[in-house]
Parts: structure tokens; C-alpha cells; sequence
């Protein structure tokens, strides 16, 4: 039997120029959910539900969870911090949402893989904080917002030995594409940062304490089906939540 994704969708609560203006909206790049259908799993796409009771009776459906990336970033008091710099905010209802999803996933050991702004809301869910713009914040970093298309990579990153992601991918460097200005400052007590761009900008946190608790900042949603290295991250997901199931 297939394993079942949870796959959170962005939302425009009606205040977004873009995706339905006004009037509420759920959008998702159809690519999160054809990588976890074309790979082997049934995608699910999640409402994002307020009551707690129904959160979990949502998530007793699911095998596994894909937090996808989205423009807007985190509201930095999530972190402790006051908003320096202009940049759009995610709807307070996903970033509750998706908080609470991680939480779950910690307690019921869910197998659990964040994508760029997803692997931000892990961190800041486990207790990290951010960096709310990277050329801002840090000096000689690199272009983290490619120029190229997504499909292509732009930067590299080191792969931590011992770590989930080295499992995976069984190599100590690997090439990323790079789409985001924030990224993780403070690596949440619980994680460990398992890739690392030259720069030192983290790439990748991970659990070592759960069975597949991962979160990189890459998108391999672009790349899983011309690259095998990127298509193995959705494999694993969806092997982990499989072997949860049985
Ligand atoms: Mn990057």
C-alpha cells in the first residue's frame, strides 16, 4: 500500500495581490504534489484546520508530511525578534497550522520533510531562530536567490557525516539550487545542521533523535526528476512513512 503525504498548500487570506486578491485562497505548486505521486506515494493535500481535535484527527490519515516553501516568510516574533527588514508575512493561519503540524510529528515520531520555508518553520517550531535577510545580515554571503531558473543548481553544500541526509544522499558535497533571503541563525537545540553552503549559511537541520524529521532549504521539487541525488529526498520520505505504517 501506498504511503499517504500530508502536503500543506500556501494561503492567501485575501490580503496577497496575487492568488485570488481578495477573496481567501489555497494555492500549491502542482510539482510538490507530482513528485510524491510520480515517486510512489498518494499526495494530500492539507486544510489548514484551526481546532486542535480536528489537526489531529487530520493527521491520523497521514503517513508522512511534506511542508512545502512559500514567498512570504515567518512573523520574526515567532522567534523572539521585532520584523527589521520589509518582507511579506505568511497567513498567521498557515504558520499556526504548519507550527502545530511539526509539534505533532515530534510527539507521534511522524515522518516529516520541510522544504525551504518548511524547513525554517521546523527550526523555529523546535525552539531556533532565523536570519531575516541573509544579504542584510551576513557579510560575503552568497547569491542564495539564483538567477537561473530553478532547475538548475547554483551553489554547493557539505553534507554532515552521520547524519540522515549523508544516509541519503551518500555524499559528502552535493549541488543545490537556491531560492530564499532567510535561512536558519540559531540551530534549534533539539536539531543538528546537517548541510552547510560554503559560506557557512546552513542548508539542511535534522532530528537525530526521530526517524525522519529533516528540513532543507532547497527545493528538489525542481529538480527529482533530472537529478536522482534530489529525487532520493522524496524516496526517503516516502520509504520512511511507509515502514511507519506497516
Ligand atoms: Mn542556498
Amino acid at each position: 500500500m501506498k504511503p499517504v503525504i500530508g502536503v500543506t498548500p500556501d494561503f492567501n487570506a485575501g490580503d496577497r495581490k496575487e492568488w485570488g486578491g481578495h477573496e481567501p485562497t489555497y494555492f500549491l505548486r502542482a510539482r510538490y504534489v507530482r513528485a510524491i505521486e510520480e515517486l510512489g506515494g498518494i499526495p494530500l493535500i492539507l486544510p489548514l484546520v484551526a481546532g486542535p481535535a480536528s489537526r489531529r484527527r487530520l493527521l491520523e490519515r497521514v503517513d508522512g508530511l511534506l511542508l512545502t516553501g512559500s514567498g512570504p516568510d515567518l512573523p520574526p516574533r515567532l522567534y523572539g525578534e521585532r520584523q527589521r527588514y520589509p518582507f511579506p508575512l505568511v497567513s498567521e493561519r498557515r504558520a499556526n497550522f504548519e507550527l502545530d503540524l511539526v509539534h505533532h510529528a515530534r510527539m507521534k515520531d511522524i515522518p516529516l520533510l520541510g522544504i525551504c520555508g518548511g524547513m525554517q518553520t521546523v527550526n523555529v517550531a523546535c525552539g531556533g531562530s532565523l536570519f531575516q535577510d541573509l544579504p542584510s545580515q551576513v557579510p560575503d554571503v552568497l547569491p542564495h536567490r539564483q538567477k537561473s531558473k530553478a532547475i538548475h543548481v547554483s551553489h554547493a553544500v557539505d553534507v554532515a557525516p552521520g547524519s540522515l541526509l549523508r544516509t541519503i544522499v551518500k555524499k559528502a558535497t552535493m549541488m543545490v539550487n537556491s531560492s530564499h533571503h532567510q535561512s536558519v541563525k540559531t540551530v534549534a537545540p533539539t536539531l543538528i545542521a546537517s548541510a552547510v553552503a560554503p559560506d557557512g549559511v546552513i542548508e539542511a537541520v535534522e532530528s537525530p533523535r526521530h526517524r525522519f524529521l529533516l528540513g532543507i532549504q532547497w527545493h528538489p521539487e525542481f529538480l527529482f526528476e533530472r537529478h536522482p541525488l534530489h529525487r532520493r529526498l522524496f524516496q526517503a520520505l516516502l520509504r520512511a512513512a511507509g515502514r511507519r505504517r506497516d
